[in-house]
């Protein structure tokens, strides 16, 4: 595999084209959106910088890296002579098949098509296409350049050959990947937003604060962030939409999400990439204070 073409260049669009340059993969970077390409250039350049800082890339690696990366709004160009395609676009079932079907028309046969879906089937977007043996989960974590985990994601479909090529790429982006069937949330999303759903019900019936929540999981359970924290990094409207596949991918009330998630998604306020959530990021992210909304128990 030497191209990749990688759909979507938000949160996770971005780390997954750095992530693959850095190794030496040519990446055609997608959006329908120029600003969120140009701003994705400028997100790679930082945390490229604050890895040379470190000392884990050199400058001759961020250069290389840099030189990797091409940007594209049309998807028809950018994917014709891609081995593999990741798609990290919005998580919408429908804009999800829609890409998909057009990425059969205009990718390469022998292309493999990887959806970075949290939640949506890849068994149903397999389904659009006429090569369903070519279609597989590729579920990176945020932010991608630092986290190891690759949960890859069999559809019902999906063949060996499909899986054992994107497990052993994976581990040649020095990730570690673990294949898991295709069921709603797969794994990682379906214990992990039951969690969230639940502090942010906690929240909501006022048996604690946001600091409170995120403390108590924080240092009780020894998780890095806490459950709030977490929400807003990932992004409340993707949250809300996992719990969406959740609820009626199993019908159990269980995982309803909670009407102060829908609240928050409604009225604007999705977490770090709108500048608020359950924290304030204005002075931001590491500056986050509890947002003015719940500096009160609610
Ligand atoms: P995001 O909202 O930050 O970015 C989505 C990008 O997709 C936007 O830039 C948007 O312009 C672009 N887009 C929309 N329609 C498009 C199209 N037709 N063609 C090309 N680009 C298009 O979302 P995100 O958080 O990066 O999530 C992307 C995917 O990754 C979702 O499926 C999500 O469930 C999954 N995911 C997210 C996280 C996370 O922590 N945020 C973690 C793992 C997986």
């Amino acid at each position: 595999m030497k191209t990749i073409a990688v759909i979507g260049s938000g949160t996770m669009g971005n780390g997954i084209a750095h992530t693959f340059a850095q190794f030496g993969y040519a990446v055609n970077l997608i959006d329908v959106n120029a600003d969120a390409l140009k701003k994705a250039i400028e997100t790679i350049g930082k945390n490229l910088d604050r890895q040379v800082a470190k000392g884990t890339i050199t400058d001759a690696d961020k250069e290389m890296t840099l030189a990797n990366l091409s940007t594209f709004t049309d998807l028809k160009t950018a994917v014709a002579n891609a081995d593999l395609v990741v798609e990290a676009a919005t998580e919408n079932t429908a804009l999800k098949l829609k890409i998909f079907k057009d990425l059969d028309e205009f990718a390469k046969p022998d292309a493999i098509l990887a959806s970075n879906t949290s939640s949506i089937s890849i068994t149903q977007i397999a389904a659009v296409t006429k090569r369903g043996d070519k279609v597989i989960g590729m579920h990176f974590m945020n932010p991608v350049p630092i986290m190891k985990l690759v949960e890859v994601i069999r559809g019902y479909a999906t063949s060996d050959t499909t899986t054992n090529l994107v497990m052993d790429l994976s581990n040649k982006l020095d990730k570690v990947p673990v294949e898991v069937n295709d069921y709603p949330g797969f794994v990682a999303n379906r214990i992990l937003m039951p969690m969230i759903n639940e502090a942010i019900y906690s929240l909501y019936e006022g048996v604690a604060g946001v600091y409170e929540i995120d403390t108590v999981m924080k240092l009780g359970m020894a998780h890095p962030m806490g459950p709030l924290q977490l929400a807003d990094f990932i992004g409340l409207d993707v949250c809300l939409a996992i719990l969406n596949v959740l609820h009626q991918g199993f019908g159990n009330p269980k995982y309803a999400p909670c009407p102060l998630l829908v609240n928050m998604v409604t009225a604007g306020k999705k977490g770090v990439k709108s500048g608020e959530g359950f924290y304030d990021y204005s002075n931001g992210i590491k500056e986050a204070k509890v947002a003015p909304k719940f500096a009160k128990l609610v």
